[in-house]
């Protein structure tokens, strides 16, 4: 039997016809350009018609459908509770129920990161793990758990919302509302804005050449640039408490990170690495493995097309 994967970001709608074992026999890629809930929500049915009728044609049988989208989800009742800033009114929206309209597949509906996480767990680097905690590093932090093989959800599917787990009670304001929390230290909105600052500071008339991204943070950190370094210490020591604290809290096998901040990141693991050995409980931090998520374009489909199982 095979599913219908649909991964709903800020600039695109992916679906795609998935097999048992992650295999995409065929997709398409929607742009979706500053849209509304509205023209979501009809770009969404045309895209599942359109998988349908492709199953249709080729007699594929089709199981179910997965959709994986930013913002907090409602796994049991499939409605999206508070979205995301790259989707204007992405926030109580009766998702399933829309769906359920033209289709009599059973709907899946599940958060982002929880989707990859579970892609990273039967086909990236936790396969065969059974305790695991990701991290997706990007614009903000988005975390997701494995727990005896399988994602930990909470009470309607709130669960592992790492990103706002607080370091600093005192520290910077988070757009959560908190403060301090790991996103202000290891999203890469944050490493470019602390590295914005100092460039500011020691030169009040650089501003014509800002903004800077958090890869051009880490290409001047590599060229010896010392703002940088203070910039990358900072995010480590950031993400570092995170993990311990995640390690502490879970007792993961692995802890997976990826995202935007970690491509071409193995030093950023090494540098972590470090950092953990001097401030966790050993017995927890001993033997767990830190890795580069093995995550690729299309693993917000596979892993919603996996939702169900
Ligand atoms: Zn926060």
């Amino acid at each position: 039997m095979y599913s219908i994967g649909v991964d709903i970001g800020g600039t695109k709608i992916l679906a795609g016809i998935v097999s048992k074992n992650g295999e995409v026999l065929y997709k398409r890629k929607i742009p979706t350009p500053e849209l509304g809930r509205d023209e979501i929500l009809i770009l969404l049915k045309e895209a599942i018609l359109k998988m349908t009728e492709w199953a249709n044609t080729e007699t594929i049988p089709l199981e179910k459908i997965g959709i994986g989208t930013a913002g907090q989800v409602d796994f049991i009742k499939g409605v999206v509770l508070s979205g995301t800033t790259n989707i204007k009114d992405w926030g109580d929206v009766f998702l399933r129920e829309e769906v359920e309209k033209y289709t009599h597949l059973p709907i899946y509906i599940d958060n982002d990161v929880n989707v990859l996480t579970l892609a990273e767990h039967q086909l990236g680097a936790a396969q065969g793990y059974k305790e695991v905690v990701c991290l997706a590093l990007g614009t903000g932090v988005g975390g997701g758990v494995i727990s005896n093989g399988a994602l930990l959800r909470g009470a309607w599917g709130g669960a592992a919302e790492l990103g706002h787990m607080t370091l600093d009670m005192n520290g910077e304001q988070c757009n959560c509302g908190m403060r301090g929390c790991l996103e202000t230290y290891a999203s890469g909105t944050w490493v470019a804005k602390r590295m914005e600052n100092l460039m500011q500071l020691q030169n009040p008339s650089s501003g014509s050449s800002l903004p800077i991204t958090s890869q051009q943070t880490f290409q001047l950190y590599h060229e010896g640039d010392a703002m940088a370094k203070q910039v990358v210490h900072t995010m480590i020591t950031g993400l570092a408490h995170g993990v311990v604290n995640l390690i502490h809290t879970f007792n993961p096998q692995i802890i997976v990170l990826g995202g935007g901040v970690m491509e071409n990141g193995q030093w950023i693991i090494e540098l972590l690495q470090k950092k953990i050995q001097t401030i966790g409980l050993q017995s927890l931090i001993n033997d767990v493995k830190i890795e580069l998520s093995q995550m690729s374009t299309e693993s917000g489909l596979i892993g919603a097309g996996m939702l169900g199982e």
